[in-house]
Parts: C-alpha cells; sequence; structure tokens
C-alpha cells in the first residue's frame, strides 16, 4: 500500500510497535488495522481523511482506545489516532479550558487541579477526553455539574472534506447539538474541545465496603436514597459474589455526607477499609483512579433505569450474580445519575436518557480465551433480563448484539440525528458498526 499523502507518524504491520498499538483497552478486540496514524494537527486529520477518501479505504477516530466493543478500530482501516494532541490549555480569567482531542482524564485533571480547578470528568485516567465528552460523560461530579458534555461550550472538528468547523451555540449549532452525546465516530474529527470549568477546594471523598450479605437491601436502599438524594453528591456502586462497593464524591463536608450515607452506614458488616475523607479533589481523583486494571479482556454494558427495580427484580439479579461464571469477575454496577443531569430537557443535547435515575452496568473480565463464551453468554443472560425493565443504554457502555441501536441510544433524538448527519456527512464517511447512518 502506498502510504504517500498520509503525514504524521504513520505506523505498519512491518513497524515492530504495530502489534501493541493495534491494540484496544479491551484485550479481548483483536483487529489488524490497515495503518495507524498519529497525528499532530489538523492538517495530518485532514490529510488523513483525504487519504482515505482518494483510496477508498475506510477510517475509524481513536482516542483513549477504551470503546468497550472496539469501535475506533477495524481490520483493513486506517487508524487516525490523536494522541499526541494532548494540550491543556487554562483561561482563569474565564475559567474556561482548552483542551485537545488526544488528552487522557488523567493529564486533564492533574492540569486543572494545579490552577485549583474541577472537571466533570469519569474516573479512569486513561479515558480519553473524545470518546467520553462526545457521547456524553459521567463521573463523580455530574450530579453536581452535569454531564461532561454539559460542560462543552465549543469544539473544533475536521469533516469528510478535510476542512475545519467549529460548532458551539451560534456557529453550527446543530453538530454542537449532536457532538454533545452522539459525536463518538459520527460526524468528523473533533480535534479541540473548550469546557467551563469550576474552582474546587476540598471535597469528601466516600470509599464504603461491605460483604456480600445485604446486596439486596443495598440496591433497593440505592434506588430509594437516589430520589431525594442531594445533588452535590454523586457515587458508583456496585455488587458481584463477595461484597459491595460504593465509591462517592460530595461537594461539602465530611460530617454533612455522613450525614447523607447514614441508611448506607447502618447497613450491616460495613467493612474496616471504608473511608469518608475531606480530601484535594486531585487526591480524591487519583485515588478513585487507582482502582482500575491494566488493559485485559471484558464485556460490559449498560442500561439507564427510569422505574426502580422491583424487590422481585433484585432478588433475580443478585441470583443471577451467584450463579455467574468464576469467583468475582462479574458485577452488577450502579452509576448516579440525576442532580445537574436533569435539569437540562432531553432535547438540548443529543444525550436523550436525561429523566433516568441511574445506569445499571453489566460488566465481566477474564484471561483465558477459552473462558470469552462463558462470561459473555452470561451478561447476555442478565442484558435480557434487565432489558425489558429499564428504558435504553448509554452510547459510551455499548452492546455490539443491542438490536434498534439508534433508538437505544437516542431515543427520539435519533431522528434529528440522522438530519444531522445528512447535513454534515452525507455520503456517510464516517462509519462503523453502530454508527448513525444518514438514511
Ligand atoms: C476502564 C473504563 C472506565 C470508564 N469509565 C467511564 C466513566 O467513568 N464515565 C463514562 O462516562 N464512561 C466511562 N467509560 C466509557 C468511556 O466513556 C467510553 O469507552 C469512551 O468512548 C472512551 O473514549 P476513548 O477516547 O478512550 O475511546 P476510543 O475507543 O478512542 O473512542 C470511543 C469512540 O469515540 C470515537 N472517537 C474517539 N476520538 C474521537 C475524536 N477525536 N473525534 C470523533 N470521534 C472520536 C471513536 O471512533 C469511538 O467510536 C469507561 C470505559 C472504560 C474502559
Amino acid at each position: 500500500m502506498d502510504f504517500q499523502g498520509l503525514t504524521g507518524k504513520v505506523i505498519t504491520p512491518l513497524d515492530k510497535e504495530y502489534q501493541i498499538l493495534r491494540l484496544e483497552y479491551n484485550r479481548d478486540i483483536n483487529k489488524f488495522p490497515l495503518a495507524i496514524v498519529y497525528c499532530y494537527n489538523n492538517i495530518d486529520v485532514s490529510n488523513a481523511i483525504k487519504w482515505c477518501r482518494k483510496n477508498d479505504i475506510s477510517l475509524r477516530i481513536r482516542t483513549g482506545g477504551h470503546n468497550y466493543e472496539g469501535y475506533s478500530t477495524s481490520n483493513g482501516a486506517l487508524i487516525l489516532d490523536t494522541t499526541y494532541m494532548n494540550n491543556v490549555e487554562i483561561d482563569e480569567k474565564n475559567d474556561i479550558v482548552k483542551i485537545q482531542a488526544g488528552a487522557r482524564l488523567g493529564k486533564v485533571y492533574s492540569e486543572l487541579a494545579k490552577k485549583g480547578y474541577a472537571f466533570a470528568g469519569g474516573t479512569c485516567p486513561t479515558v480519553g477526553i473524545s470518546g467520553l465528552t462526545l457521547g456524553g460523560g459521567i463521573g463523580l461530579s455530574c450530579r453536581n455539574f452535569g454531564l461532561t458534555a454539559d460542560n462543552l461550550v465549543e469544539l473544533e472538528i475536521i469533516n469528510a472534506n478535510g476542512a475545519s468547523i467549529t460548532a458551539n451555540n451560534q456557529e453550527n449549532p446543530k453538530l454542537f447539538w449532536a457532538c454533545r452525546g452522539a459525536g463518538g465516530g459520527n460526524f468528523g474529527v473533533a480535534t479541540s474541545y473548550i469546557f467551563k470549568t469550576q474552582k474546587v477546594n476540598k471535597i469528601t471523598a466516600i470509599e464504603l465496603r461491605w460483604d456480600n450479605e445485604s446486596r439486596e437491601d443495598f440496591l433497593e436502599l440505592w434506588q430509594y436514597w437516589l430520589k431525594t438524594a442531594d445533588k452535590r453528591i454523586s457515587c458508583f456502586a456496585g455488587f458481584n459474589k463477595e461484597g459491595i462497593y460504593l465509591n462517592g464524591f460530595f461537594y461539602g463536608t465530611k460530617t454533612e455526607a455522613k450525614l447523607i450515607l447514614k441508611d448506607f452506614l447502618s447497613l450491616p458488616n460495613l467493612l474496616e477499609n471504608s473511608s469518608i475523607e475531606y480530601v484535594a479533589f486531585i487526591d480524591a481523583i487519583k485515588n478513585i483512579g487507582a482502582f482500575y486494571d491494566p488493559p485485559n479482556k471484558f464485556k460490559a454494558t449498560g442500561r439507564f433505569v427510569y422505574k426502580p427495580l422491583s424487590r422481585k427484580d433484585i432478588r433475580k439479579l443478585v441470583q443471577y450474580i451467584d450463579n455467574s461464571p468464576g469467583t468475582v469477575e462479574c458485577f452488577i454496577r450502579l452509576y448516579s445519575l440525576g442532580g445537574a443531569i436533569d435539569d437540562i430537557p432531553n432535547n438540548h443535547t443529543a444525550y436523550y436518557y436525561r429523566k433516568a435515575e441511574y445506569i445499571l452496568g453489566i460488566t465481566t473480565g477474564w484471561e483465558e480465551d477459552e473462558d470469552a463464551y462463558e462470561y459473555k453468554n452470561w451478561v447476555e443472560k442478565v442484558f435480557k433480563f434487565v432489558k425489558p425493565l429499564t428504558n435504553g443504554s448509554y452510547v459510551n457502555f455499548p452492546y455490539a448484539e443491542l438490536a434498534d441501536y439508534g433508538y437505544e441510544y437516542y431515543g427520539k433524538n435519533y431522528y434529528l440525528l440522522k438530519e444531522v448527519k445528512k447535513l454534515y456527512d452525507p455520503t456517510n464517511f464516517f462509519k462503523f458498526q453502530q454508527s448513525i447512518s444518514p438514511h
């Protein structure tokens, strides 16, 4: 293949780094792209798009490579990787930050923390700012500050002709709307973002652990508690065969946090390694980030919950966990929503399921390829049970087996998204297995 015309750093199967650089964070994805082009600037991005069009090669856009289903790679495609475009430029006068598309969350948080700012991002330090923001972005500040995408004020995107477009509420507002919840890989290559930011000093970091005895009571309490919970608190929780965890950030004091969490704190068998501490925002971020494993093989997805699950359904979920393969690999996970997220109407951005109370995640991982089928099959069984009880799927927790994915990810916004696609990518150049088509 002739790579003439591509600029930036090109890695082909002949380079020894190719075998590592072709991989996604999810090591179950095992694709062989034609080449990877690491772009340093918008011109490299534009050249990659033009080169693909000229040579009739499909393009995949990659930032952190954390897409669960590996939609940032494909056999025979050119991967356009934004990793080296990763500046974080803070404008303290206006409390805004310009972040280039390739930045990972760890860098975003630490640069902002140097100037005393928090950021409404996710919890894993190696997730890319691009995939996170373009799909919505939930985290331990989301009930207080909204989604990552809700804090976006502008982005720059390179379109299918290789031209740069600015999108904000005044210029290209439909594209701006679409990129806040449905932008991952669909309309162009985002190259930079401007976000509003919030000054913060200390927050209360919550890490609670229990053994497995009260899992049903825990989930029942979680659902009841979330309905009226203070919007300054956001939590990610869950359970497996062995126990229950709840991690959270509270934008207030430790005493207030304990009061807000009193019903959880009185559940039996709270373990000694539990803690509630008033710490610097960046320390809370680093502690949570440290829980993530290095890249591994996994299958995961999630559903938006609008209506509390009944005790009978909760019991069934716990049974699914108890009958899951392995020892501690299968989890039901809970991600709090509401608060600032549902202060915004459903049609204000492409992120649709704003009235959901939480996301119910189904996740598992394994080491040996021969075990993959059993674990994936478990996810499928639980998914089939949960689907009729819930209302849609979060595009950043994608599921390749999801039928009618357009409606499931974007609800009624899907039809408008197709119109935006017609306007900005009428030839459907930006496409992948679950992309938005103009037709
Ligand atoms: C360990 C782990 C922890 C996670 N934690 C959270 C969390 O706390 N909160 C949360 O909301 N989500 C979380 N997620 C999900 C995460 O938000 C999504 O996987 C997200 O899409 C990852 O973005 P990425 O840039 O790393 O991935 P990539 O795989 O590089 O990209 C994801 C998608 O966006 C597209 N894309 C990438 N870059 C661009 C670009 N510059 N322009 C246009 N399209 C682009 C890709 O083509 C792909 O379709 C987590 C995922 C993992 C694996």
